[in-house]
């Protein structure tokens, strides 16, 4: 198994408000058994659909610093269960031994460049979800559906 892609990528319905983020090119990743799909949220404990969230106080790498945290849009604090994501997404790759992950950008768990700012307004800073710090930060390519397009 070469890749680990976010799964809203490949067709699956499981983005916050029940939709899909389909980029064709993954899917058929997936379909040539080249992918293997995955849902950091889903992984964390959540159902579909669910309450956004964003990253408060810093981005994903402060997440597992402990030094900011992901807060859902009606003010629950739910930054363990993004943490428990990343881990559980992290095993995975391991488990495939995989080469490279593309990842939904902006996403609070998935982002790799970007991610929005923490109030809701649709904006966004630099800096990667909880999932793709963690995913980096132990030695992984992450890339986003973007850079995955450029590649081709
Ligand atoms: Fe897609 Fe990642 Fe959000 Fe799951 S956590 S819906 S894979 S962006």
């Amino acid at each position: 198994m070469k890749y680990l892609v976010s799964s809203c990528l490949a067709g699956v319905a499981c983005r916050y408000n029940g939709t899909a983020s389909l980029d064709e090119k993954i899917q058929e990743l997936v379909a040539q058994e080249q992918a293997l799909m995955v849902c950091p949220e889903l992984l964390g404990g959540f159902s579909t659909p669910r309450e956004p969230a964003e990253v408060i106080g810093g981005t994903g790498k402060d997440v597992l610093a402990g030094t900011a945290q992901v807060i859902e849009r009606g003010g629950r604090d739910v930054t363990e269960l993004y943490i428990k994501g990343a881990y559980q997404t992290l095993e995975w790759a391991k488990r495939l031994n995989v080469t490279c992950i593309v990842l939904k950008e902006f996403s609070p768990s998935c982002g790799t460049q970007a991610i929005y700012d923490g109030n809701f307004a649709n904006h966004k800073v630099q800096g990667e979800g909880v999932t793709s710090a963690l995913l980096r930060h132990e030695g992984y390519e992450v890339i986003s559906e973007f850079q995955f397009m450029e590649q081709l």
